[in-house]
């Protein structure tokens, strides 16, 4: 009898032991609570402090709303923020506030980014013609350019999805190849997540300040967000040396989500608890890939335990410095666009 096991049975074993052996449920506990009010008051301090101190201080409007992203929005999009579904549905809200609707979100990222990463489907990979992130897209002149001209388009990340990306998906009720049907409630949150972001973080700004400076400090914000959050998701699936396997070259679906996956400052160490504490879980996006029902603060204690379990099975498990996996992003870029 055949009794090795696979490599999906060995990973949920070992999480089930880890939760058992620590008494720890996969969602929810009082860390990912603190975490959230920490996380919503340093946000709402920002934008007081924005409009009724200085405009120059929008950047960190835009790196908390980022944060909050990770840590909270996220988490909730998967479901994994807590056990209670009403929690999760009323904190992925927070997308829609930060102009990204929570609906095409999850369709985008939790089903079809997930369901198909670095495949020929992934909406994140072939979300945009300007850049080639896959040897699955062809290759056009101006890719060979594409390291010189991220960053300004990274930039304008947050801006497009809010305002255009999300209104044409929206128009066409359609994320790349995945239809997205609108309840009644879902049209609501819809656009009521598009005026509130407007009021908030482009209408606010001028009942305190000089038109201009109001919409110098609204690109302040959003180029903001837009970078750190691109910079961060970014590494994960696009740097030097990623495989691109599809259905056909590596079967197991669970293997290939750690073949087209990259750790960075990772570990349970203190570099890998503190990253892991201000990005969500976003530098373990391994064990995000393999555990997306766990809250991203087990990430740190999962990562030793995968690892070991990819070594048995002879899957590559890849894990960089924060700066080197930075590196290999652009490296990546470069080669993507010359072959
Ligand atoms: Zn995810």
């Amino acid at each position: 009898m055949n009794t090795e096991r696979t490599f999906r049975a060995d990973l949920d074993r070992a999480a089930e032991e880890y939760l058992t052996l620590n008494n720890l449920k996969p969602r929810g506990s009082p860390y990912m609570n603190i975490k959230a009010v920490i996380l919503f008051t340093l946000f709402i301090c920002s934008l007081l402090v924005t409009l009724f101190v200085s405009i120059w201080f929008e950047p960190l409007v835009g790196f908390f709303i980022a944060g909050i992203g990770f840590n909270i929005g996220h988490d909730a999009s998967h479901y994994s923020f807590s056990e209670k579904l009403w929690v999760n549905k009323t904190l992925v809200l927070f997308f829609d506030w930060s102009g990204v609707s929570s609906t095409l979100w999850e369709a985008q990222h939790v089903k079809e980014h997930h369901e198909h990463v670095n495949d020929e489907k992934d909406p994140d990979i072939h979300q945009n013609p300007f850049f080639r992130l896959s040897l699955h897209q062809p290759r056009r002149w101006w890719h060979r350019f594409q390291a010189w001209y991220a960053i300004p388009l990274y930039t304008f990340s947050h801006f497009s999805w809010s305002l255009a990306g999300d209104m044409n998906s929206y128009r066409k009720k359609k994320v790349r190849y995945r239809k997205v049907s609108f309840t009644p409630y879902k049209h609501l949150v819809f656009w009521l997540g598009k005026t509130f972001f407007i009021f908030t973080f482009i209408v606010l700004p001028f009942f305190f300040y000089p038109p201009l400076q109001a919409i110098q400090g609204f690109f302040l914000f959003i180029g903001t967000s837009g970078l750190v959050t691109t910079l961060i998701f970014q590494p994960a699936h696009a740097v030097s040396g990623s495989e691109f396997t599809t259905a056909a070259t590596e079967p197991d679906k669970w293997k290939r989500q750690v073949r087209e996956t990259t750790n960075f400052a990772s570990g349970n160490n203190v570099t890998g608890k503190v990253v892991c504490w201000i990005l969500g879980g976003l530098n373990h996006q391994i064990e995000h890939h393999l555990f997306t029902l766990y809250s991203h603060h087990h990430y740190p204690a999962l990562a030793p335990i995968v690892k070991k379990i990819c070594e048995k099975h002879n899957v590559p498990y890849k894990s960089l410095s924060f700066w080197r996996a930075i590196v290999s992003h652009f490296k990546h870029l470069n080669e993507m666009g010359k072959k």
